[in-house]
């Protein structure tokens, strides 16, 4: 973080203030561990300080220290709203622009709080009075880390903190592989363990909660699997029936598309999963080396992220939208063949 942005968030936390700490829709790993991780900093400081989530986050995170005081918005918007246009500063991170929030978008928009936003993907929208943004970095967690490193806040980091941040960092590093993951992001990690995160107890509390049914969803998820060699190609559907027999929770695709990504040879994959209640094909999108999925889904699916892991959604139907996919490709050709 550089030295305007952090006196100016030295300056906004010179006294005690009511602070929310917000993350994104459909929040992961490193959405709840920085979130929780610097709003247990900021109590520590002497601030009072809640997290607020748009909507519920996914079973395989609810061990996490802390995780019972989120408030999840949705669940109580009019009481929710009360307590954002009460607020005197508002963080948000692990996302960049305000319509990332869902229904949360309204009352953040009419807040007077001074917004600071911590984030790692691409183009931050103009809103924050205070911007650390950077695409480089592994995580929101490891900004987490610097961000406290910079206003002296890494004296206050505990278990706690520490699991929360570990947590974050493996979850959007694919456990230290892709390729943000640096020395320092390793020496960060180092310091987190020596402050009492245990790798391999997170690992275990977030990949090892598989059930029948998420693996029966696997298994319709890759016969759904199709493959275009000429383009690099791989994409996975899964229709709302599908999700239905098998008991879909939210979070239980998590990580399925990496498996077509997995495929010899394909530099870009994509899940298309759709949403009846939400009347849309929510897509995730991954890539190798320098084909740009962020660029791929801001353009197609008003949607966006890093430039080998994005998001975005279709308000086409699933077959139309997966039809309307495979005509865009061609005009990639070029840029997929020569991606790595
Ligand atoms: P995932 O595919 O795992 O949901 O998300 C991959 C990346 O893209 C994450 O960094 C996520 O924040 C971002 N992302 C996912 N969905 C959307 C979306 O609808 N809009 C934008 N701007 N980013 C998204
Ligand atoms: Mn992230």
């Amino acid at each position: 973080m550089n030295k305007q942005t952090t006196a100016v968030v030295k300056d906004l936390l010179a006294a005690p203030k009511k602070i929310i700490v917000v993350g994104h829709k459909n929040p992961d790993g490193d959405a709840v561990g920085s979130c929780l991780a610097l709003s247990l900093a900021l109590k520590e400081m002497g601030h009072s300080c809640r997290v607020m989530m748009p909507n519920d986050f996914p079973d395989f995170l609810k061990w996490l220290p802390g995780c019972e005081d989120i408030l999840v918005y949705e669940k109580d918007s009019e009481g929710n709203d009360k307590l954002i246009e009460a607020a005197e500063l508002i963080f948000t991170l692990d996302f960049n622009a305000l319509d990332r929030v869902g229904e949360m978008e309204t009352p953040l928009k009419a807040a007077e709080a001074d917004f600071v936003l911590i984030d790692h993907h691409q183009k931050p929208d103009d809103y924050a009075v205070a911007v650390y943004s950077d695409t480089s970095m592994s995580s929101t967690c490891e900004m987490v880390y610097h961000f406290l490193d910079a206003i002296d806040g890494l004296q206050y980091l505990n278990s706690e903190m520490a699991t929360q941040l570990y947590t974050g960092i493996m979850t959007d590093t694919g456990s230290f592989r892709y390729p943000a993951t640096s020395a320092t992001t390793h020496r960060i990690v180092a310091q987190l363990i020596e402050h009492g995160a245990n790798g391999s107890a997170i690992h275990q509390n977030i990949y090892d909660t598989n059930t029948p049914n998420r693996l029966a969803l696997l298994g319709v998820a890759l016969k759904n699997m199709k493959v275009l060699p000429e383009y690099r190609t791989a994409y996975i559907t899964l229709s709302q029936k599908e999700l239905d027999k098998h008991n879909f929770k939210r979070g239980d695709t998590e990580g399925f598309v990496n498996y077509a990504l997995s495929v010899s040879g394909i530099v870009f994959a994509v899940i298309f999963i759709e949403n009846k209640q939400e009347r849309i094909v929510k897509i995730s999108l991954r890539s190798k080396g320098s084909f740009s999925v962020n660029d791929f889904a801001r353009k197609y699916y008003n949607g966006g992220g890093h430039i080998n892991a994005a998001g975005g959604k279709s308000d086409k139907s699933l077959s139309a939208t997966v039809t309307e996919f495979i005509s865009i490709l061609p005009s990639h050709k070029n840029e997929l063949i020569d991606a790595l």
